[in-house]
């Protein structure tokens, strides 16, 4: 992106100094405001926002809080080998006991909280195999999980057609918007030195002696330190995030209301389609970006037809409770997918005044809060995880 002398309605005005800009009014952008405060509450903080706080994908997500990564935990000891695997898996399972210890704090049910477990369900034979080997894999770590037959899917899920399923003990499910203003109240009221810029779209980041001028279509703002909690939108912002992060549409519906029937929310398909039921009785199913994989790459927050047909079906076939309900919504938004599926922390490799903290790979509310008090962590000179560092892309 770039700006034009005519376009810089900012020229002639005074800069706005601050200590550290954050970029993004997303979970990580106020997570990292909160945590930096917290750190040291004089320091003066900007959060700069191109449209309203939670515009992206935070204020349209599915609010499941799930441990772990977007593959089967068996995949993820595959990948990684088994103690990174574990390490993965512990840090999320940390991000939901902060949430709890600094945020939730007594509103979890104005935040529409639930602590009652996740749900991955197989619809065919070689996937609940692979399930029952996770599970097998997970006993001996002594991460709590249950193997379910499909009819106990049925009696407890009211979800038809699955052939068997593990649940998760330890997830839970929000409203991801609700958080997030949880995190702004919070942090006006213990840290005066944050001050919130929304509708500010940063266009340029340049710079000026040993500062960072970060240029919005309404201010510049000078600092010695930037981050970027950008998500999906970073290769747009910085070339640095070119094939490292990848825009990716996601595709949801919601019925109305029905009496509740779910224990606890599902994925489906090898973690690429879930769905659940609010605590208010709503039906929310999600998924299916396979289905279109070129066109759920890139920055429309549209729907298609291909993927929301695909959605009704899935509710008609496997959620018989909402089956001729009527959608009352149907929407999108844009992820940020990191090239090898775990989150990225840190300075650039590249520039280290410029800090990031994100893609986390439809996972945010199950990363995004600890992932930024690690990049606290950094950027204070405290060591942080290898599988979450920056510095692998280097
Ligand atoms: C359909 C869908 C379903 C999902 N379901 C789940 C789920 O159930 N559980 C889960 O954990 N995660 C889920 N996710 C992922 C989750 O929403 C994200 O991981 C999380 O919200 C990321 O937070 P963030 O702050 O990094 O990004 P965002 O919320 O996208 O925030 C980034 C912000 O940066 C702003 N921005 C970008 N460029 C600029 C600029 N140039 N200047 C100023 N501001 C800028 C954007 O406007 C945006 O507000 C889902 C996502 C989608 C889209």
């Amino acid at each position: 992106m770039s700006v034009s002398y005519w376009m810089d309605r900012a020229i002639g005005s005074k800069k706005i100094t601050k200590d550290i800009v954050i970029i993004g009014g997303g979970l990580a952008g106020l997570s990292t405001a909160y945590w930096l405060s917290k750190e040291d509450p004089t320091q003066k903080i900007a959060v700069v926002e191109k449209h309203h706080f939670g515009d992206g994908a935070t204020g349209r997500n599915a609010g499941f809080i799930t441990c772990g990564s977007v593959e089967h935990f068996n995949r993820l000891v595959s990948k990684h080998g088994a103690k990174e695997a574990q390490e993965i898996w512990a840090f999320s399972e940390e991000n939901l006991r902060l949430w709890k210890e600094h945020i939730l704090q007594g509103q979890e049910q104005d935040l529409l909280f639930e602590h009652k477990g996740s749900f991955s369900l197989a619809s065919t034979d070689n996937e609940f195999a692979e399930l029952k080997k996770s599970a097998s894999i997970m006993h001996e770590m002594k991460i709590p999980v249950e193997v379910l037959e499909a009819s106990a899917i049925e009696k407890r899920l009211g979800a038809a057609k699955f052939v068997g399923g593990i649940k998760y003990l330890g997830d839970a499910s929000i409203h991801p918007l609700r958080l997030l203003a949880a995190i702004q109240r919070k942090i006006t009221e213990q840290f005066p030195n944050v001050e919130f810029f929304e509708h500010n779209e940063v266009r340029a980041i340049d710079d000026e002696g040993e500062n960072k001028i970060v240029k919005t279509n309404k201010h510049h703002f000078e600092t010695p330190v930037v981050v970027m909690a950008t998500n999906g939108y970073s290769p747009l912002l910085h070339k640095f995030f070119e094939e490292k992060i990848f825009p990716t549409r996601g595709q949801i519906l919601m019925t109305e209301k029905v009496p509740r029937f779910m224990e606890g929310p599902c994925y489906a398909n090898f973690v690429l389609d879930y769905f659940r039921q609010i605590p208010t009785g709503e039906v929310v199913i999600g998924g299916f970006r396979q289905l279109q994989r070129d066109a759920e790459v890139g920055y429309s927050d549209q729907t298609s037809d291909v993927i929301q047909e695909a959605l009704d079906q899935f509710l008609h076939d496997h959620v018989p409770a909402v089956r001729g309900k009527k959608v009352t919504h149907r929407w999108s938004g844009i992820m940020g997918f990191s090239v090898d599926g775990q989150p990225m922390v840190g300075a650039l490799p590249t520039d280290n005044q410029l800090y990031f903290v994100g893609a986390f790979t439809a996972h945010g509310l199950g990363l995004a809060f600890h992932s930024a008090k690690t990049l606290v962590d950094s950027m204070f000179g405290r060591p942080i995880p290898r599988f979450i560092s920056a510095k692998r892309f280097a």
